[in-house]
């Protein structure tokens, strides 16, 4: 971030500053001074929130229109206007959230988290930066599975994490539509580990923009991944549908020992409960052929009255 601000008020907010209405008496000490809290946390919420919308609406919308089923827009728990009502809940949300994120992105431009710049700063090197890696995929995994358990408590639910329970059909849109404090809640893992553990700030930028991309990839409802360690978005998608199974956020590690994981192969054992439902048939279609063929070839029998 410091880097991205030193560029940006070289190009744009040194001048930006420099006219009416900044430099009037009352705003000029706040706003002359490129280290002046007021100015960078100005700087940064403009720069967030612009990045924020350009990253969201490039991701998800190649996401949308490349990956995405747009059949799914069929299935009966699709929404009417589904997608122009993720795009508002995102337009509701993004200021507040990026509000709450700002004031760790200026505690990382002053210098006060263990974010570092060359590669010989952290006495291991470069070996020090696969382990980082490692080490931030488990931290944050194990974090956001809590978070977003206790985004279920039966308190917490309906104010904050409804909304994004609202799609239950998700397209890549509905990533992050949802309440600020729900978004702000499942981020803070990340920008506790820059404050608790060395990393490397480039690094730190990939992961973050990672994770963002991962996020809208287990919405995009693209069923690649269907192994049991990787949490996809055919777990995301049974989350969204049955809320107390798959919290995870990129591994179904906690969901594991915690006893929620479940698999999308037994899918079939679930649809047994709604088989009398338009979502029986939808699920059954999006299995893979081997699964349904295992599965339940007795109870089409038993529908065809056999
Ligand atoms: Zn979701
Ligand atoms: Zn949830």
């Amino acid at each position: 971030m410091d880097d991205a601000l030193a560029i940006l008020d070289h190009y744009i907010f040194n001048t930006v500053y420099a006219t009416y209405p900044f430099t009037t008496p009352s705003l000029s000490p706040y706003f002359s001074d490129p280290s002046n809290v007021v100015r960078q946390s100005t700087s940064l919420f403009v720069f967030v929130y612009i990045g924020a919308w350009a990253m969201y609406l490039s991701c998800a919308g190649l996401s949308y229109w490349f990956l995405f089923d747009h059949n799914l827009k069929k299935h009966p728990k699709f929404l009417k206007n589904q997608v122009q009502l993720e795009l508002w809940t995102c337009f509701k949300n993004f200021h507040y959230l990026v509000l709450y994120t700002v004031p760790w992105f200026v505690g990382e431009v002053r210098g006060y988290s263990k974010l570092y710049e060359r590669i010989e700063d952290h006495p291991w090197g470069w070996w020090y930066i696969p382990i980082s890696v490692v080490w931030f995929l488990v931290f944050t995994d194990w974090l956001i599975y809590w978070a977003h358990r206790f985004l279920h408590h039966p308190w917490v639910y309906p104010r904050v994490h409804k909304v994004h329970h609202m799609w239950k059909v998700p397209t890549p849109f509905a990533s992050h539509a949802f309440n600020a404090l729900d978004g702000y809640m499942q981020s803070l893992p990340y920008h506790l580990f820059a404050f608790l553990f060395p990393l490397q700030k480039y690094v730190y930028l990939i992961l973050f923009v990672g994770v963002n991309i991962w996020t809208i990839s287990i919405h995009d409802q693209l069923f690649i991944s269907r192994n049991h360690i990787i949490n996809s978005t055919a777990h995301h998608t049974i989350h969204h549908r049955d809320f107390n199974y798959n919290f995870g956020q990129y591994f179904t590690f906690w969901d594991w020992i915690s006893g929620t994981y479940r698999d999308p192969l037994d899918e079939l054992k679930f649809a047994d409960a709604v088989r009398k439902t338009g979502e029986y048939q939808w699920t059954r279609a999006r299995l893979p052929k081997e699964v349904v063929e295992r599965g339940d070839g007795t109870k089409d029998e038993e529908d065809k009255g056999a």
